[in-house]
Order: C-alpha cells, then structure tokens, then sequence
C-alpha cells in the first residue's frame, strides 16, 4: 500500500492483504475491520470492540481513520442539501443529496475540480487540483447518510470531475460501496456520469455489476460538443456511440443521455435531428436538463418554446424522453453548478 494511502480508501480484498502483510492479522480480521469502517461507520479503533486490545492499539498507531469534515450546508426548499466538506489538505469537496418520493439519491464528487473543462459548467471553469482518493468519495456518501431521514438508495458520480479521469480510485470507491459488509448499495442503483472516454467505458464494462452509465452529450454534433466540452475533441462521436453501445449490450441496461439544453447553441431542429440519429438503435434513455444560468458565464437558458419543441420532436423517435428543470437551483447544486467553493 502506498504510504499516503488510507485505509479506508480499500476495498475489502485490499484491505485484508494488507492487514495480513503489515500486521500478520487473518484474513477475518480484514472483514471486521471493513464492516466497522463502512458498515458502522466509526470513526475511530477504539470503537472497533470485537477487536482485540492489542490489534486495535497497533492500528491506531499505525493508520488513519481521518476523513473530511463539514464545512457548510445549504438547504433547498425542495428538500436537495449540499454538503460542503473539506479534506485533510484543506480542499473543498462538494456533495448533494437529492430526495425524490421514491428514492434519496447522493450525488458524489469525484476530483477537486476538472480538467475537462466544459465550457457551461462552474467546476470547469475553476480548473483541476487534483483527484480525490476512494475514502474521500466514500466520505462525502456517509456524510450525507448521517444526515438523511432514510436510507440513501442510489448514488450518481456527477459532481465535480470526470469519474473515467480517475478511474482506479473510482473503482476502488464503487467496490466499497456495493460491498455488502459495508453500505451496500447495489451497482444498478449506482450510476457514472462521464463525458465519455471510451477506454474508460470500455473499464467499466470490464468491471462485475451493471452500473448504469451516463454520458453528457449536450450535442450529438461534433463541433457543437467540442465548443461546450473541449476535452471531447479527443473522442470521436461514433467511439463513443460504440462504446455506449457495447455497454449496453454487455451489461443488459439502457445508456443515459444527459442533454443540457443551452439556449441558442443546442436547442435548435438541427440539433434535435442529430440527437435523434444518436440515439436511433441504442438502448438509452435521454435526459433533456434546461440549463441553469451561472453567474460570470455567456450561456443563457432556453425558452420554454424552444424546450417544448426540441422534446416534442423527440418523443416520437426516441423511446425514453424526459425534461429536467433541475432541482436544487437555489443552491447552486444543480448539473454544472458546482464547484463555487473552487472560485
Ligand atoms: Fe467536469 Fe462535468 Fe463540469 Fe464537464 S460538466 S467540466 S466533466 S464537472
């Protein structure tokens, strides 16, 4: 293990080699040590009471149990919380959680900032300091499950950075969440969000559990996409359509379509036509997101014509067609409006 490396930031297999390698536990103990952490959710040894005297003093004096702390909380009228956290260096990490009647959905963070750069969003805008490890992705859920009135049922990797930028510590993160001695979550009620890296979709397809996948189109055209994420001028369009589409077939689940609609750039029939061309003969479902004006920013929301007419050419073609007037707004913790603690 890495000498910076925490010990939560393991998944259990992980975990149990290295307790076996530093310390001569067995393999048990790596199992007890796993549910503390993520299924009781101490935050110290000493609360580890199956666990003999000695072992826990070894560990307390060898590792650390720290994770990030709140920093800030704001409160929607509807009911979305954004948590602000800050690690142990002092950088700011942004979590949301998102009631719906029938589901508590914790929108995570992936990195202190982005490097994709995306020209509508705040996090990019702010630029990229650096990745976050896989306890400080897990940190930012059981924050936000000690706040909540019920259960967190899914969890959405879309909240600041590119989960397939930073993909091992991701991994790291998902195995540690769908454990079932630890919070468990089941992979088809996680889903990661990516502006799509095909080798990464092309990873995570590698990967047991059928997470469901979402890929932040906002233009099914080249050019339009690349002036709104620059990054994707390295991925071409039909890869990344074949890369959804092997995932989709590999894992038997539907692709998500993330679509911010942005008014006079991606909003017009044009637009809708290539959407429509995109999604024609692959499993998915498109989510049409009005966009949220962000203070500093030249991109303006679309009017609700042109909102109604770009769904309403649509629905007839494509399957699965829903229009998001994001929540959360209030508290800037709606899509591309994180990241304000960066600035
Ligand atoms: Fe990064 Fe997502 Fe923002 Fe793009 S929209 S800059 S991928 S956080």
């Amino acid at each position: 293990m890495g000498a910076d490396r925490k010990i939560m930031a393991l998944p259990r297999a992980d975990l149990r080699k290295h307790l076996q390698e530093s310390y001569g536990f067995r393999g048990f103990r790596g199992d007890q040590v796993f549910s503390w952490m993520h299924g009781k959710r101490v935050r110290s040894f000493a609360e580890m009471t199956n666990i003999a005297a000695d072992a826990r003093r070894l560990l307390s004096e060898s590792e650390r149990l720290t994770l990030p702390v709140e920093s800030g909380r704001l409160e929607a009228s509807d009911g979305t919380v954004k948590l602000l956290l800050q690690a142990d260096d002092g950088a700011p990490v942004e979590a949301v959680m998102i009631p719906e009647p029938d589901r508590l959905t914790a929108c995570l963070s992936v990195q202190v900032g982005c490097r994709m750069g995306c020209t509508f969003c705040q996090t990019g805008a702010a630029g990229f300091r650096r990745d976050l490890a896989a306890d400080e992705m897990v940190a930012q859920l059981y924050a936000l499950q000690e706040i909540a009135e019920r259960r967190i049922s899914n969890v959405v990797l879309m909240g600041m950075g590119e989960p397939l930028d930073n993909l091992p510590a991701v991994e790291d993160a998902l195995s540690i969440i769908t454990d079932d001695m630890g919070i468990c979550i089941g992979a088809r009620k996680i889903t990661v969000s990516t502006v799509g890296i095909p080798e990464g979709i092309q990873r995570l397809q590698s990967l047991e559990g059928a997470f469901g996948l979402a890929l932040s189109l906002h233009s099914a055209r080249q050019e339009t996409r690349e002036r709104l994420v620059p990054a994707a001028r390295r991925w071409k369009l039909e890869d990344v359509r074949s890369a959804l589409l092997e995932y989709a077939r590999e894992k038997g689940r539907r692709v998500t379509l993330e679509y911010c609609l942005i008014g006079g750039v991606n909003d017009s029939r044009e637009e809708a036509e290539a959407l429509a061309r995109f999604a024609s003969g692959l499993p998915c479902k498109i989510n049409l997101i009005v966009y949220n004006p962000v203070e500093g920013m030249d991109w303006r929301r679309p009017s609700d014509r042109a909102v109604d007419s770009f769904a309403e050419y649509l629905y007839p073609r494509c399957p699965a067609v829903t229009v998001r007037r994001s929540r959360g707004r209030e508290v800037a913790a709606a899509c591309g409006q994180l990241g304000a603690s960066l600035l």
